[in-house]
């Protein structure tokens, strides 16, 4: 027995991980070591049932996560061993792909395309069919492309052999496109991230015998975050664990931030009507954060009606009240902000990378960084552009995805880049004769490159080189085969040429990543399946080398924790969003309420929230986000001018686009109902008002405040 597994674990976590058979599900608020009874029993599996790393997959949210989760079980099992099936749903899919995609008659080196491909694609499509954006703009036509996609049974289609695409004259519009693309998509065998879950689900249905190889292979199944599983995914894992019915899930329902994507937390809630066996553990003490911090989460998240109560404790020490900064202006806001950070650093010593600031959209980011820069604080965003869809990356990979696939889209990217008089005619000559002689881009010009069309172009010395490495990449580790290409084709000069240091500085940070990857997994690393992992990665996923302060958005710091956090421009409009107001929709506002406490929730130590006033992006003028105000006044410090005129504003404003009010549910706490009808009282928002009525069943004041037409329901505190 190998004790330290289960060492500083307490009674429920260690029941969770010591219950290895059947379905179990554990249920608990944040930070209270559901990811650390996942990865312990994990690691529980490995060393004391004796099961290979091989026979267990654990799906992670995030590549991030996935990443330290696997440090995390190296540190308690070494090194040694193949932790490949600690991934994500994506990453997971590419390995059942990889094994199996040839019974869809797609080759294992399939490549995946990124949202960067996919409107290349839909490009070369507008071209040929002469239309512009102005008939619908490629995001839109994605979106229709991914709607479509919802229901799996294209896959069925496109991989059939024998299946023709209509793309005839007299189809509609859209129609055509879409068959267009699928048709374009299956000639490079390119996957998007649609695709890689579809191909693997339609795999699972229609071939019996691999779903069962998968189905024995995996002894155990394990899966984080669950409350945010789509449908595609839920019923991916139940064909999954099927076999062997030991499926691990954990989640909190109060952290669902994904619906607005397709997650549906109900699989989670009613996960144990879908097993009846299942046993439920509820984990309900919380390690990370001050008994302050938790207060100002958990008081937030009761006001979400559609919610299952949970009740969290800590014995962690006392710290600071949670802050609330009002600023005048954007200036201000980020000026108090970066003094507070020169504070924690010289008062507390605090590091740079314990301090992450959140917020709600990415465009946020530009004044955070502004101020940032001003004071000389370093800092790292993670998220925002995607790394790997960088020009100069893009560029990189597609030479070393010409030498395992020869595809269409790497050739067009490359072929001219740098310069080699291959223009927009000749290319135009590739692309009719190919279609015409159903040939790869490449396999044309390899074919026509003696044509005098093609005389005064360097085509040749292109397609020697591209040759060349076909022969010889299976002897060169990709490092090295990246570094020979770049160098050889002459794109290493061109961007020395170019003189644009950043892309300089993201190609070597992109060399060292290979490198680093290359070492970490101690065998030898293949192109293509380097090429498959690569495209799956983001930004947000690189590793933290400089001491720096943190910036993402609240999505992106899921599952983390930080010892220090900011969460910038709190504003009514961006959080809440103004979409989810909009709407008029309690879901779509109880889900802006679920962002908050996650965000509110990665904090161990100290927790800001700031605004400011002045005009939002749309020119209208800004007021603090009405979460702010739902947290009970005596838990948060307020600091900075807020004056009674403006909060007077606050609250019409906040009034005028409300729907929560009048329905009756903000309950009261039964030790606060001590207010009779037609008690005085002053509520910090909403001003003045008296008692009008007290609906006991519901716990609720109805309250005339002075000015509003209505009687609202509220909280008496
Ligand atoms: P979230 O819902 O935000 O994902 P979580 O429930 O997954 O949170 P963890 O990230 O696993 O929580 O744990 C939160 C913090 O508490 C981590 O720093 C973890 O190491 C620590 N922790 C968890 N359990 C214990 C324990 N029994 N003793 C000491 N520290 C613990
Ligand atoms: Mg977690």
């Amino acid at each position: 027995m190998t004790e330290y597994v289960l060492e500083g674990l307490n009674e429920k976590q260690e029941l969770a991980v010591t219950t290895t058979e059947g379905y179990i599900r554990v249920v608990a608020g944040a930070g209270s070591g559901k990811t650390k009874a996942l990865t312990n029993r994990y690691a529980y599996i490995v060393e004391n049932l004796g099961i290979d790393p091989s026979n267990i997959l654990c799906v992670t949210f995030t590549n991030k996560a996935s990443t330290e989760m696997k440090k995390r079980v190296r540190s308690l099992i070494g090194s040694g061993c193949d932790t490949g099936l600690i991934t994500t749903y994506h990453g997971f899919c590419v390995r059942v792909l990889r094994e199996d995609i040839f019974h869809l008659h797609y080759p294992k080196q399939f490549i995946i395309l990124d949202e960067e491909d996919q409107k290349t694609i839909l490009r070369e499509i507008y071209e040929e069919l002469g239309i512009t954006i102005r008939y619908n703009s490629f995001n839109n036509m994605l979106k229709k492309i991914a709607s479509y996609k919802m229901d799996p049974a294209y896959v069925r289609v496109v991989t059939n052999p024998n299946s023709k695409f209509n793309t005839s004259e007299e189809m509609e519009l859209e129609k055509k496109i879409m068959n267009m693309y699928l048709l374009k998509q299956k000639k490079v065998f390119g996957l998007d991230f649609d695709d890689l879950i579809n191909f693997t689900f339609i795999l699972f249905e229609d071939f019996g015998q691999v779903l069962d190889k998968w189905q024995t292979r995996l002894h155990y199944i394990q899966v984080d975050e669950f409350q945010d599983s789509s449908l595609r995914q839920f019923k991916l894992i139940n064909m999954l664990s099927d076999t062997n019915e030991n499926l691990f899930v954990v989640g909190d329902p109060d952290q669902t931030i994904y619906e607005w994507r397709g997650a549906r937390p109900e699989y989670f809630v009613n996960f144990d009507k879908a097993h009846p066996t299942c046993q439920t553990i509820v984990l309900d003490q919380n390690y990370r954060s001050t008994p302050e911090i938790l207060d100002v989460g958990n008081s937030l998240i009761k006001k979400n009606s559609l919610r299952i109560e949970k009740d969290m404790f800590t014995h962690n020490q006392k710290g600071l009240k949670v802050i609330h900064y009002h600023g005048k202006h954007e200036e201000d806001e980020i000026k108090w902000v970066t003094e507070k950070i020169n504070q924690l650093i010289e008062e507390k010593q605090a590091k740079k990378s314990d301090i992450a600031i959140l917020y709600r959209a990415s465009f946020l980011s530009r004044f955070i960084e502004q101020g940032l820069i001003r004071e000389n604080i370093d800092y790292t965003i993670y998220g925002g552009m995607k790394f790997f869809q960088r020009k100069e990356i893009k560029d990189a990979l597609a030479y070393l995805r010409l030498i395992i696939s020869g595809d269409d889209l790497s050739f067009l990217r490359v072929v001219n880049t740098p310069k080699r008089n291959i223009g927009k005619k000749r290319i135009q000559f590739i692309k009719e004769k190919a279609d015409r002689e159903n040939l790869t881009y490449y396999d044309t010009l390899k074919k026509y490159a003696g044509d005098s069309l093609f005389n005064s172009t360097k085509a040749l010395e292109f397609l020697a080189l591209i040759e060349k490495y076909k022969r010889e990449y299976a002897k060169l580790t990709v490092s090295e085969l990246l570094q020979k290409l770049l160098l050889e084709s002459g794109y290493d000069q061109y961007l020395r040429e170019d003189g644009d240091q950043n892309r300089i500085d993201n190609l070597s940070e992109f060399f060292h990543s290979i490198v680093t990857y290359e070492q970490s997994i101690g065998e030898e690393l293949l192109l293509d399946e380097y090429l498959q992992q690569i495209t799956l990665f983001t930004d947000s996923d690189k590793e933290d080398k400089r001491d720096s302060v943190k910036l993402m958005t609240i999505h992106t710091a899921k599952g983390l924790e930080f010892k220090y956090v900011f969460l910038c421009g709190m504003t009514d409009g961006i959080l809440p969003s103004s979409r989810s107001l909009e709407e008029r929709k309690v879901a779509a506002l109880e889900e802006e309420r679920r962002l908050t406490y996650v965000a509110i929730t990665r904090a161990e130590k100290e927790m800001y929230i700031t605004e400011s006033e002045g005009l939002s992006r749309r020119g209208s003028k800004k007021y603090p986000s009405r979460f702010i105000f739902e947290i009970k006044q005596n838990l948060v410090n307020r600091i900075g001018m807020l004056e009674e005129e403006f909060y007077q504003e606050s609250v019409r404003f906040v009034e005028g686009s409300n729907f929560m009010l009048g329905t009756g549910d903000i309950p009261l706490k039964e030790s606060e109902s001590t207010m009779d009808i037609g008690t005085k009282v002053k509520h910090p928002v909403f001003g003045e008002g008296i008692v009008k009525e007290i609906d006991v069943k519901k716990n609720t004041y109805y309250i005339q405040f002075a000015g509003m037409k209505t009687t609202k329901p509220i909280n008496g505190a």
